[in-house]
């Protein structure tokens, strides 16, 4: 029985899922019963695709796809794949992203172009190819971050990116309405991850001070509200951030 928060039936594919927060939003999703297709990005050495293969293995008709979201021809063979062995989509998460922090003195132009590559233009070439796919009733959440509402140190391209996807979101939001798909924005603030355990101890102490429920949040409690905005319940929510921070920003 749809209690409204039921995902039987669903194909969901997320983005950067096979670890951290990504793999997170995959195994709520799949616990919800939804069908997922998890994404991961080849390093050469097995390594990711080891992780992905892990978090698929412990779920019921699991789907493990490599795609560099950056690159647009790749996207299109994943959604390919994703058309011709799960007959369509439900669920785009647009989760996958790399931090390569630096101030603007220091910034090289590759810094630059590699974040806006992966974490904006991969948002962009993801919705962009899965709009033919995604089914009436569609959801699709990307993963914004506090850093493009406050600017974060050191994350001119990382922000600049963020923000980005934020604008994204709501012009998805207003263009996929008539296909009755929903588009919204998860903002982060500073979550458990191997991508926080990177940043320098005093930034993170710094971070934690300002934070008004002070701790670093769960990969458990980002993922839950991804669910929610999945779920067939949340069909008049579109167009908006929801921001999962313990208080860190309150817009
Ligand atoms: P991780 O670094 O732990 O995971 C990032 C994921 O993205 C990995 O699975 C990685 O895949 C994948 N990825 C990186 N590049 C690509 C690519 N080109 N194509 C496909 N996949 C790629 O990060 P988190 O789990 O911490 O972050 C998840 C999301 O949450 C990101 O969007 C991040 O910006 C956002 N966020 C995180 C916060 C935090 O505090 N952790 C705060 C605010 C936002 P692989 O393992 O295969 O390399």
């Amino acid at each position: 029985m749809n209690n409204g928060f039921d995902l039987a039936g669903k194909v969901a594919v997320v983005t950067g899922g096979s670890r951290g927060i990504g793999a997170g939003i995959v195994r709520a999703l799949a616990g919800r019963g939804a069908r997922c297709v998890v994404n991961y990005v080849d390093d050469g050495d097995g390594r990711n695709r080891g992780e992905a293969q892990s978090v698929a293995s412990g779920l019921r008709d699991a789907v493990v796809l490599q795609c560099d979201v950056g690159d647009a021809a790749q996207v299109g063979t994943m959604m390919d794949q994703i058309r011709e062995r799960l007959g369509g989509l439900d669920i785009l998460v647009n989760n996958a992203a790399i931090l390569r922090d630096r101030t603007l003195k220091k910034i090289t132009a590759q810094e630059w172009d590699d974040v806006l590559r992966v974490n904006l233009s991969g948002v962009f070439n993801c919705v962009r190819t899965a709009v033919p796919l995604v089914r009436p009733g569609g959801r699709i959440v990307n993963i914004a971050s506090v850093s493009a509402f406050l600017g974060l140190f050191g994350q001119a391209n990382y922000a600049a990116a963020k923000a980005g996807v934020v604008a994204l979101t709501k012009v998805a939001a207003r263009e996929l309405a008539k296909q009755g798909v929903t588009v919204n924005a998860v903002a982060p603030g500073v979550i458990d991850t191997e991508m926080t355990r990177g940043l320098p101890a005093e930034a993170l102490a710094r971070l934690r001070e300002q934070i008004p429920l002070a701790r670093l949040g769960t990969i458990d409690e980002v993922a839950h509200v991804v669910t929610f905005l999945c779920s067939p319940a949340c069909g008049y929510v579109t167009g908006q951030v929801i921001h999962v921070n313990g208080g860190l920003l309150m817009p």
